[in-house]
């Protein structure tokens, strides 16, 4: 593979700057997207944290909803943590709150409830290897149904926390606020996969 594959963290809101350098030191190409322009140079997307409803709101006014679904149905990868998993879920329990379904989730925002805002838990995730990840859960939302097609890759007290639906990543947690690497480093590999499979079907 010639250049560094290019993955954009949607830069309407949230936490932008920690996923950028994140996916600087695993060693991609990391801009901030805020155009519809810009998405069409991406090999991948993240959808930081922040609050959903706001994002969705910006979503809409900059004309980002069906461009972002668009590339993501014919095969982008995408990543969303904490309000990215909202945004990308199928619907949000017990709220009407738009989302871009491309994740086969019902999700449950602020689930683990207000004494626990805020917390690091050491995760167990059989795809990132034996040893446990340091999680951080910020008002974060869990997942309360899953797909058939949806792959649980961790949970939290009985609660789904990690999933993926073929190109499509979500996490209720925050890895780009910790120093552990291995969530962007696993989205790096689907974002090569797909570069991958792009190249083997134009050829
Ligand atoms: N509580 C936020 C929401 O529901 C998500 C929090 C986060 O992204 N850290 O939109």
């Amino acid at each position: 593979m010639s250049s560094k594959p290019v993955i954009g963290v949607l830069a309407l809101q949230g936490d932008v700057d920690e996923h950028l350098a994140a996916l600087h030191r695993t060693g991609a190409q990391a801009r901030a997207v805020k155009s519809r322009a810009q998405l069409e140079e991406l090999d991948g997307l993240v959808i930081p944290g922040g609050e959903s409803t706001t994002a969705m709101k910006l979503l809409h006014r900059f004309e980002m909803e069906q461009p972002i679904v668009e590339r993501v149905r014919s095969g982008m990868p995408l990543w969303g943590t904490c309000m990215g998993m909202i945004v990308a879920a199928h619907d949000v329990a017990d709220m009407e709150q738009p989302t871009l379904d491309l994740l086969d989730v019902t999700v449950r925002r602020n689930a683990f409830g207000r004494q626990n805002e805020s917390a690091e838990v050491d995760l167990t995730v059989p795809a990132l290897g034996p040893r446990p990840f340091p999680a951080i859960f910020i008002r974060a939302p869990w997942i309360e149904r899953a797909g058939p097609a949806v792959d649980l890759l961790a949970s939290r007290d009985g609660h789904g926390v990690m999933v993926r639906q073929e190109n499509v990543l979500g996490t209720s947690f925050h890895p780009e606020l910790t120093g552990d690497p291995r969530v962007h480093a696993y989205f790096l590999g689907m974002v090569e996969h797909a570069r991958l499979g792009k190249r083997s079907s134009a050829a």
